[in-house]
Formats: C-alpha cells, structure tokens, sequence
C-alpha cells in the first residue's frame, strides 16, 4: 500500500498536483509569518477582517463571563446535538438567524462541508433529480454522490440549458433540486439568483443555494447575495458558512420548519458528530449583532476587489468574475505554481489553484480579498503578476 501511495505522490509531484501542509502564525490585518518571513494573506477567506481584528477578538473574550463559563463557553460540547450536545446558544443563534433571513427556521451544522454532504442525501430519493451548476464546490458535489437521486451538471451559469433539460426531463422525477453557489468559489463571478427563483416557480423546484462566499459580504446587512438580488424569501435552502467572513466555524441553512425537522431526523452529518464547541457559538452570536451593521467593511472590500480587477485588467492580464476572488487565469498547473511562488517571493502569499480543485487547464493564481487591505499594500502587485508572467 505504501509503495502505491508513494508511486501516486511522485506523479502529483511531477505535474505540480501534490499538495503540501504549511504552518503560519496569523497576525493582524491580513498579515501572516512562514518560515520567519512576513506576508500579506491573499489566499484566506477572512473577508471582512474580523477574525484577525485584536480590538474585536479581545472585545469578545472581555464579555465572558466567570459564572457562565462551562455554560456559556466550554471548549468542547462533549456530544452530538442529539444526544447531550444542544443548548440554548443554539437556540438563540439559530432564532437569530431566522429572524435576520426572514426565514421560518435556520439550522447549524458543523461546517459548509458537513452541511452540504448532509443535505442532498437527506432530501432527495430515488424519484428525484439534482441539476447542479458544474462548478458547484467539492462538498456539493459530495453530496450529490451520497444521495440516490440522479445528477445531471449543466454548464457554468447556462440557464438556457436548465431549462431544456427540464423541458425534457420535469415530468419523470418527483420533485427537482436545484444547486448553485451565489458567488462562485474560484472565479469569483456571480449566480443569477432572480432567474433560478423564475425557473424554480416555472417548473416547480427546490432550490438550493450555498452562499459561503457571500454572507458577510453581500447584501446591505451581508445577508448574502440573495439580499442584494432580493430573492432571499423564495429560496428553500439557502446556505450560509461561518468559516470565511464570520471567522469562526460551522455554517447554516435557513429553510422552512418542515425542512429543518426533516435535517434533523435525516442528515446524517449532523446527528453522527459532536456539537460545535460553545465558545465558537457565542462567537457567532456575538458577531450575528454586529455584522449586519458593517456596510462600510462591505463597501470598502467591494471598492479594494474592482480596483484591483481593473489593475489586472489594464494590463492585459486574464482575470474575471465581480466579487472579493479575484482569479488570474494561468492554465498549466506548474507554471501556475511557479508563479505562485515568485509572487510569495515578493511578500504576497498567494496560492496556485490546480486540478481537481478546478477543470484541467483552467489552474489560476486566486487572489481573495479583504475589507482591511488598502490600495498602498497591493500597489505593487498587478505589475509583479504582469512581470513575472512576462
Ligand atoms: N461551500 C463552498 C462554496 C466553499 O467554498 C466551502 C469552503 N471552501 C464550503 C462550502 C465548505 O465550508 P467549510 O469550510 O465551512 O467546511
């Protein structure tokens, strides 16, 4: 087994494929340490700065209370959420939640990962069909193969193709999930969220949207895309993550009263794991009062991402997308890398992005941005990118 695995590592290694683990200490304002050197951070996904904002992190530890601390803010929740792992914090965090969206309910789960993979299966049988956006993330895509329903993926944001397939094919399946991301994970573009609600009431659908990328970020209140676009009541499932702009862990769904009883009973990803930690759901109740007012962050991150777009751009440079991810298209997967490494060499810690995380051919540098990142710091990099690409 050994030898096998080593045969299939050398081959990752030979085409630029093999992925390596790399220990950083976080600092402020984007600012991370490898290796004894300073960078700027463009590969996290902290878009509002909150998880590394020391004034905040410290406000938040001050809150907590001596009384309440096993209560309140114990490390560890010690069961699932079936057995002895619930509590109030999930109450109010989840009502919270509901009441933000407007939603009949909103349930938590572990992570954007355990959420997806939990869903689908639960939701959809045998009778059914999931149309799914072709570049949906990795843990949708796992969901689907753990459900028993068919799947069928149409073309990046091809709604023409949607609907011909459901012209075709509506009538045979009991009920049709439909699932998108809101802003796209690797190129950083946008999902037509009015048109999938338009087809979802046409041929009579769920849809589903996971919107990891946009909560915090979209939206007046950082609702999401769905707020920006205002769809977010005609949604069935829309799916929210705390691990990228909330800075903390876990990720939710807000859906009907009927949905949620059934995750509960039926989403194996949630009834087979241990609770989030206490402490991280105070985090998220903590931050679910604060960043709804944040519409400056959001503006500056909107103002930073299309200055630095329109930089790639006049320089000729393959970039795409209207969000925070900001792609520079490469191709090949070890010159993506070595390009990646040259720009590290000038304090920028960028990740190549290559295959299966992406189609063969498509591998880019991925920029994701964040609202604490001024012009001054990224002043340099459209040329750097230009030179060494030269
Ligand atoms: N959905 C999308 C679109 C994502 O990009 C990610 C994380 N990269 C996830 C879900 C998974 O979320 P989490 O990190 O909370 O598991």
């Amino acid at each position: 087994m050994h030898k096998r695995l080593a045969g299939r590592l050398e081959r990752l290694e030979d085409e630029g494929l093999r992925r390596n683990l790399v220990e950083l200490i976080p600092g402020p304002n984007n600012r991370i340490r490898v290796g004894g050197r300073d960078y700027l951070n463009l590969a996290g996904n902290d878009y509002l700065g909150l998880a590394a904002d020391p004034g905040l992190v410290r406000r938040f530890y001050d809150s907590l209370d001596d009384r309440n601390l096993l209560e309140r803010f114990a490390p560890g929740a010690r069961a699932s959420r079936l057995m002895t792992g619930n509590s109030s914090l999930y109450r109010e965090l989840e009502t919270r939640l509901a009441t933000l969206y407007g939603s009949e309910r909103a349930l938590v789960f572990n992570s954007g990962y355990h959420i997806n993979i939990g869903i689908l299966p639960a939701l959809a049988t045998r009778d059914d069909l999931i149309l799914a956006d072709k570049l949906c993330h990795a843990s949708l895509i796992d969901g689907m193969r753990l459900s028993r329903a068919e799947v069928i993926r149409y073309p990046h944001l091809d709604y023409q193709r949607i609907r011909t397939i459901l012209e075709q094919k509506r009538e045979r399946f009991d009920q049709v999930f439909l699932v998108t991301e809101s802003i796209f994970s690797m190129d950083g573009d946008l999902a037509d969220l009015g048109e999938l609600v338009r087809i979802r009431d046409e041929f009579d659908l769920c849809l589903y949207v996971d919107e990891a990328h946009a909560v915090g970020v979209a939206g007046r209140q950082g609702l999401g895309l769905a707020e920006e676009q205002n769809v977010s009541g005609r949604i069935d499932l829309l799916v929210g993550t705390f691990g990228k702009a909330w800075g903390g862990q876990g990720a939710f769904v807000a859906c009907s009263d009927i949905i949620a009883d059934g995750l509960i009973n039926q989403a194996r990803s949630l009834i087979f794991t241990t609770g989030l930690p206490p402490v991280n759901l105070h985090w998220l109740l903590f931050l679910s009062h604060i960043i709804p007012g944040m519409e400056e962050k959001r503006d500056r991150l909107r103002a930073i991402s299309a200055w630095l777009r329109e930089g790639l751009l006049q320089r000729g440079l393959r970039t795409g997308g209207n969000s925070q991810i900001v792609p520079v298209m490469i191709g090949d997967a070890s010159r993506t890398v070595a390009v990646a490494e040259r720009l590290r060499e000038a304090g920028f810690w960028v990740n190549g992005v290559r295959p299966p995380t992406v189609p063969p051919g498509t591998s880019r540098l991925r920029f994701s941005l964040s609202a604490t990142m001024t012009e001054e710091e990224l002043a340099t990099l459209p040329d750097r990118i230009e030179s060494v690409l030269a």
